[in-house]
C-alpha cells in the first residue's frame, strides 16, 4: 500500500535527515514504521488531549454511559495522524455542497416527485410507507415550510483507479459529528505543531474544520428567522445515546454563544408532553419550540410504538422549524438519491448547466432493480456492487458473495425489490493507519471516507445560508465493508491535503 505519510521521521534521526528534507529527498517512513517510542508519546498526548478537550462518547463498558453525561465516558475512536487527501478533490467536494444544499431544497418542495419515486418503494418497505404517509399528509393540508433548514452531510469516497470523488450517499437527517470533527483537526494540527521536529509535516495543511459552529449558527439563526425569543431547539433524541456529547458539543455552543436554550427529549417524551396550539405553536413539557433538530428518528428501531409516530406527525403538523422536515427526509433516501441520478432528473431542480456537471460528475453506478441488465451483473459478479435498502445509520447494506444470493432471492419470491438500489462499489486507495481505541493504537490497513458538512436556511423570501460548514474523515479497517465509529471499526480523523 502506497504510504501518504513519507514524511514522518523515526525521531532518533528526525535531526539527521533534516537536510535531506530541505533538499526535497523524502524519507520513505510508513506510519506503521514509526519509532516505538514515537509512538507511545504521541498516542499518550492524543489521549491527554481528547480527555481535557471533550473529544469522548459513551464508554460501552459503562452501563449508565448511554443516559448519565460524565459517567463512564472514553475518548473518541480517532486516527493518530490525519489522512491524507488531495487537495483538487477536497476543493470539488466543498464547490458541491452548497449546490447540493439547493437540490435537497427543491426536491423537498416536489411532492409529487418525491411521492412517485417512492411509490413502489412504499408498498414492500413498512418505515418508508409511514414517512410517506406524514408526508403525504402535509401535503393534503398544503402544508407549507416557509423556513427551512438543512443539516446535511454528503459523503464521499475516492475511486482509487480513476481518481474519481464519488458520492456514497447525502445524509439530510441526524448528520452526526458535526460537534466532534472540528476537535479531531484540533487534535492533529496540536500533535504536528508539537511534533514538528520528528514529523516533517505542515500543520497548516489540515484544512480548517469549524463544523460545530457552523452547524450552531444555522441552528440559532432558524430559532431567530421563528422570533420568540421565548421558544427554545428541542433536541430529539435516544433515551440511550453514547454519542451524547457529539450533541451537547452543539447545545454547549448554543447557549453559550446565542443565548438558545436546548431541551432533549425522546419521541415518547414528545408524544406524552406535546401539544399544539390553535397557531400551530408547538408546546412540549411546556416550553414553546422554534426549532426542531432530530438527533433521531431516522430507523424503525427509533420509533418504538405508535406513540412514536404520533408525536412524529405532531412536530410535522406544527409550526416549528423541523431540521429535517418530512419531505427533506425523504430527500435524503437512497431511492431519491437513485432517482436523481437518472438521465435528465437534475435538470428538473437546477437550471445552471456547470452546477448540474459538477454534481453528475459525483455520482456513483446508481440503479433500480427492474434494470434487468445490471441485475444480470450484479448476480454475475457481487463484488462489484453494493445493495442498498432504503435504511440510515449504517450495517444495513448486502456486499460480496451476499449480492448475489439476495437478488436471487428476490428473484424467486417475485416481489421486495422495490426496497432496494444497487450501487457500483467504489474501491478506495488503501492506506497504511493508526488507530486508537480504548487507549491503544492499532496500525491497521485502511480505507476512509470524507464527509462534507453544509448548512442552508432560508426563509420565504430568500436564501440566509448555504455553504460547506466543515468536515468528517472517517477512516475504518479494510477489510470491514461498513462498521460505523459507533460499531467499532471506523475512527473520526481528519484531512491532510497534498
Ligand atoms: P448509511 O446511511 O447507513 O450510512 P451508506 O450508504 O453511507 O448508508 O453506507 C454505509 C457504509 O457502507 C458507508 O459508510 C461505506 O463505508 C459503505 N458503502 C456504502 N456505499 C458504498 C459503495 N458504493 N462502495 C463502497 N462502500 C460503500
Ligand atoms: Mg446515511
Ligand atoms: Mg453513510
Amino acid at each position: 500500500p502506497k504510504s501518504p505519510f513519507s514524511a514522518i521521521l523515526p525521531l532518533k534521526c528526525a535531526k539527521k535527515m533534516q537536510t535531506q528534507v530541505e533538499d526535497s529527498v523524502k524519507p520513505i517512513v510508513d506510519p506503521h514504521d514509526i519509532d516505538p517510542k514515537l509512538l507511545q508519546k504521541l498516542s499518550y498526548d492524543a489521549l491527554v488531549f481528547c480527555s481535557l478537550r471533550g473529544l469522548v462518547v459513551g464508554d460501552r463498558n459503562s452501563e449508565r454511559s448511554g443516559t448519565v453525561p460524565g459517567v463512564g465516558m472514553v475518548h473518541a475512536p480517532v486516527a493518530l495522524l490525519p489522512m491524507s487527501f488531495p487537495e483538487s478533490q477536497w476543493n470539488q467536494a466543498c464547490e458541491v455542497a452548497p449546490i447540493f444544499n439547493e437540490l435537497v431544497d427543491r426536491v423537498s418542495q416536489d411532492g409529487e416527485f418525491l411521492q412517485q419515486s417512492l411509490s413502489r418503494t412504499k408498498k414492500v418497505d413498512p418505515f418508508t410507507s409511514r414517512l410517506l404517509e406524514i408526508h403525504s399528509k402535509m401535503l393534503q393540508i398544503n402544508k407549507k415550510e416557509e423556513i427551512r433548514l438543512g443539516l446535511h452531510r454528503s459523503d464521499y469516497m475516492l475511486d482509487e483507479q480513476t481518481k474519481l470523488l464519488l458520492q456514497i450517499e447525502l445524509n439530510t437527517i441526524s448528520s452526526s459529528f458535526s460537534g466532534l470533527s472540528c476537535l479531531v483537526s484540533e487534535l492533529h494540527r496540536s500533535l504536528l505543531h508539537q511534533y514538528s521536529e520528528c514529523i516533517a509535516l505542515d500543520p497548516n495543511k489540515i484544512p480548517t474544520n469549524n463544523s460545530v459552529n457552523q452547524f450552531t449558527d444555522a441552528l440559532a439563526k432558524a430559532w431567530n428567522e421563528y422570533g420568540d425569543p421565548r421558544a427554545v431547539v428541542m433536541f430529539v433524541i435516544l433515551a440511550e445515546e453514547r454519542n451524547m456529547y457529539d450533541q451537547h458539543w452543539l447545545s454547549a455552543s448554543l447557549g453559550e454563544k446565542h443565548q438558545v436554550t436546548t431541551i432533549r427529549k425522546t419521541l415518547a417524551e414528545i408524544d406524552a408532553q406535546g401539544e399544539l396550539l390553535e397557531d400551530g405553536t408547538l408546546i412540549v413539557d411546556g416550553e414553546a419550540v422554534a426549532v426542531i433538530y432530530f438527533r433521531a428518528g431516522y430507523a424503525p428501531s427509533d420509533y418504538h410504538s405508535e406513540s412514536a409516530w404520533k408525536a412524529r406527525l405532531l412536530m410535522e403538523q406544527s409550526r416549528a422549524v423541523k431540521c429535517p422536515s418530512i419531505s427533506y427526509h425523504l430527500a435524503g433516501t437512497k431511492k431519491i438519491q437513485q432517482e436523481l441520478a437518472k438521465p435528465n432528473v437534475l435538470e428538473r431542480f437546477l437550471e445552471n448547466k456547470d452546477d448540474i456537471a459538477k454534481l453528475r460528475k459525483c455520482f456513483a453506478g446508481l440503479w433500480s432493480l427492474d434494470e434487468s441488465d445490471t441485475v444480470k451483473d450484479a448476480i454475475e459478479r457481487p463484488g462489484l456492487y453494493v445493495m442498498k435498502p432504503q435504511r440510515e445509520g449504517g450495517g444495513n447494506n448486502i456486499y460480496g458473495e451476499d449480492v448475489k444470493e439476495a437478488l436471487l432471492k428476490l428473484q424467486k419470491e417475485g416481489t421486495g425489490s422495490d426496497a432496494f438500489i444497487l450501487m457500483q462499489r467504489i474501491f478506495p486507495t488503501v492506506s497504511h493507519s493508526i488507530l486508537m481505541r480504548e487507549g491503544i493504537p492499532h496500525k491497521e490497513q485502511t480505507i476512509s471516507e470524507l464527509g462534507i458538512y453544509g448548512t442552508y436556511l432560508r426563509n420565504e423570501k430568500e436564501v440566509l445560508i448555504n455553504q460547506q460548514s466543515g468536515y468528517l474523515m472517517r477512516t475504518k479497517v479494510s477489510s470491514s465493508n461498513e462498521g460505523g465509529v459507533a460499531a467499532g471499526f471506523a475512527v473520526l480523523d481528519s484531512i491532510y491535503l497534498v
